[in-house]
């Protein structure tokens, strides 16, 4: 593709996707302040799949601070929010490969730095609803989204990359490919995506059947497979055929009846197929998330099997952290390295969710060795320790980024401090900004924040619980990058913000 010179339509970023990765990257960056332009192949946001029950997503700790945050929890409300543990009646509070772990017997006292806060531990919400939440924001920030247009090929030069897309030609500083799985960024740009070959074609079907009683509601393990129903004719289904029948052609009734047979081990009979598709347990991330100008983020960036529930989260935790970062790069005030940061964060905690999805289907498989695996871990999963541990897994509650030392909530999420007046911690950070957080009321730490410019507030006053904490400093997305109990050591406190913060220069 010719690589003209940009024409006066030069986006700060284009990203490729409107899923909800795509979505919350492009509010980060309008948020900080860049121009965004969205492309999105799909004419229409509603799809079957994305309403319930197909399209229900476990929403771990970090996106609903994230959503929190941004002040869009709200519009999540309508989503089937979990009560909070009541007494002593035990109640689900997530599983592993399908077994359940209790509130009841989670020790919360292991996360010492967590308040209470109007961000749960973790929630289930509806795909379209979260997609909607965001294209709304989107809209009212001035996001610009082009539904109805695919990104069909790019080419990058030192300072912007050419788009073609649909018939038109135009230019963004830089590309992010929020393109889901099969990623035509990630292909096109060169990445190369290493990982595990699947185990299983899994599939989400909603049908008819003839004879419903033959298939009991809930998880079944059986010989060879998997099939839960969450309602009647509501159909989660794994088959271990070595991920042979995904995509091998279009899912048709007498295929789904037949898969269901074979996994119930029944004669069961549908009538009627009504939704459809397939998955697999393909576990496979990109080496690198960043080749000159062309980043990813998203399932672009990592896929697995989605029984564990976390790629969504996944991917939303890349957009938090990638839009401030790729927003200062743009503007000119990012320190060396930040954008790199990006890669360094969260390619490790990509490494980890994946890890965490073999290790679920390894004890789902057929045959005696997982049975046993499987007895063990439900022996494991009713003990505290074993419960507290899961819980700990499946909310990523202990999300921590490594920033090399300091106090051990660094690298951590912010806890949701609430001052005298009523104002929490969350309600600071809606607007994207970093915050210096000074309990002790220190004018020299108040002078420290203006070396940052408008790109980190001083907040001071009086929290109902400090923690122990005399100061703190908050990145935009919510992780603190340096905190201090006692006498604050400025010279830290300025070493650790310039990892984050360029000092602005005050001519
Ligand atoms: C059955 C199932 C259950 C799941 N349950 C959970 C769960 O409980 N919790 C959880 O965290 N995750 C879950 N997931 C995973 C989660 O849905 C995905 O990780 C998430 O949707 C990824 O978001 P994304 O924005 O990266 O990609 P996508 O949602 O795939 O969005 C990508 C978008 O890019 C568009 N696109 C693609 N190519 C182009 C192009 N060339 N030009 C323009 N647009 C393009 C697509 O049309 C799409 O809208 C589940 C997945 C499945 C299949």
């Amino acid at each position: 593709m010719n690589n003209r010179h940009p024409s006066s339509f030069l986006f700060d970023v284009v990203i490729a996707g409107a899923g909800p990765v795509g979505l919350l990257l492009a509010c980060e960056l309008r948020l900080a302040g860049v121009s965004v332009r969205v492309l999105e192949q799909a004419e229409n946001p509603h799809l079957a799949l994305k309403k319930l029950p197909f399209g229900m997503r476990g929403l771990t700790l970090p996106t609903i601070e994230a959503f929190y945050r941004r002040g869009l929890l709200d519009a999540l409300t309508a989503a089937r929010r979990e009560a909070k543990p009541a007494g002593q009646v035990r109640r689900q509070a997530g599983h592993f490969a399908g077994i359940p772990f209790d509130y009841d017997r989670i020790d919360s006292s292991k996360w010492a730095y967590r308040l209470p806060s109007p961000a749960d531990s973790n929630m289930a919400a509806e795909m379209e609803r979260i997609e909607t939440a965001l294209a709304d924001r989107a809209q009212a920030i001035g996001v610009e989204v082009r539904r109805g247009v695919r990104l069909e090929a790019f080419a990058q030069s030192a300072d912007w990359v050419t788009i073609q897309a649909g018939d038109q030609s135009f230019e963004g500083r830089w590309l992010v490919g929020c393109d889901g799985g099969r990623s035509m960024v990630r292909k096109a740009g060169g990445f190369s995506f290493v990982g595990t070959d699947p185990e299983f074609t899994g599939y989400s079907v909603q049908v008819d059947l003839a004879d419903p009683e033959k298939l009991k509601l809930g998880r079944q393990l059986t010989p060879t497979g998997m099939y839960f129903q969450t309602q009647p004719g509501h159909f989660g289904m794994v088959e271990f055929d070595g991920g042979a029948s995904h995509r091998a052609g279009p899912i048709t009734l007498a295929h789904v009846q037949a898969v269901l047979r074979r996994i119930s081990q029944t004669d069961v009979t549908l009538t009627a197929l009504h939704v459809a598709t397939s998955w697999t347990d393909r576990a496979q991330q990109a080496t690198e998330y960043r080749r000159g100008r062309v980043l990813l983020a998203g399932d672009a960036a990592h896929i697995h099997s989605p029984l564990g529930g976390q790629g969504l989260n996944l991917g939303l935790g890349d957009a938090m952290n990638l839009g401030w970062k790729l927003a200062a790069t743009i503007r000119g005030d990012a320190p060396d390295g930040l954008l790199d940061s990006y890669f360094t964060e969260r390619h490790p905690i990509g490494e980890r969710v994946l890890a965490w999805s073999r290790a679920q289907v390894s004890i789902m498989r057929p045959g005696p060795h997982a049975r046993a695996m499987e007895a063990i871990i439900r022996d494991l999963i009713a003990t505290r320790d074993g419960a507290t541990y899961f819980a700990d897994r499946v909310w990523n509650a202990s999300m921590r980024y490594d920033l090399g030392g300091g106090h051990t909530l660094a690298g951590g999420s912010a806890p949701d401090f609430e001052w005298t007046d009523g104002t929490r911690l969350a309600a600071l950070l809606a607007d994207g900004r970093g915050l210096l957080i000074d309990f002790d009321h220190r004018a020299a730490l108040r002078s420290i924040a203006r070396r940052w410019g408008d790109r980190v507030k001083y907040v001071e006053g009086d929290v109902k619980d400090r923690l122990g904490l005399t100061a703190l400093l908050v990145r935009p997305d919510g992780i603190v990058a340096w905190a201090c109990e006692g006498e604050a050591n400025l010279e830290d406190a300025i070493e650790a913000g310039s990892r984050w913060f360029a000092v602005r220069d005050s001519r």
